[in-house]
C-alpha cells in the first residue's frame, strides 16, 4: 500500500517544459511562456506602472471573514497592495486585528 495524497496537486507532474517555476516569498509562481504569471494572476504592473513579478513583488496571504485566503502581492517598490482573489463587501481581513469603534 502506498499512500497518495489528495493534495497532490503539485510537484507530482512532470514534463510541463514550457513553464517556467519560480518561488518568490514562499508561494510559487508560474510563468507562461509569454511573460504573464499564470498563478497568482496578478497585474503586470502596479498601479504606479512598476513591473511585477518575482522578487518585485511581496506575496502574501490575508485571513478574510468570507472564508478563504487572499493571496496578496505588494509592490516593493510604492507598496501598492493587490487582494487576490478582489475583496467583496463581504470581506474583511482578520489578520490585522482590526479594531471596530
Ligand atoms: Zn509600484
Ligand atoms: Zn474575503
Amino acid at each position: 500500500m502506498r499512500e497518495v495524497g489528495d493534495s497532490a496537486a503539485s510537484g507530482a507532474g512532470a514534463g510541463d517544459m514550457s513553464a517556467e517555476v519560480m518561488v518568490a516569498g514562499g508561494v510559487p509562481l508560474r510563468r507562461n511562456g509569454d511573460g504573464s504569471w499564470s498563478e497568482p494572476p496578478y497585474p503586470a504592473v502596479c498601479a504606479n506602472g512598476h513591473e511585477l513579478g518575482p522578487y518585485r513583488v511581496t506575496i502574501g496571504v490575508s485571513h478574510c471573514r468570507c472564508g478563504i485566503l487572499h493571496r496578496t502581492a505588494q509592490c516593493n517598490q510604492c507598496g501598492a497592495t493587490y487582494y487576490l482573489p478582489r475583496p467583496t463587501d463581504r470581506c474583511e481581513s482578520t489578520a490585522l486585528d482590526g479594531r471596530h469603534g
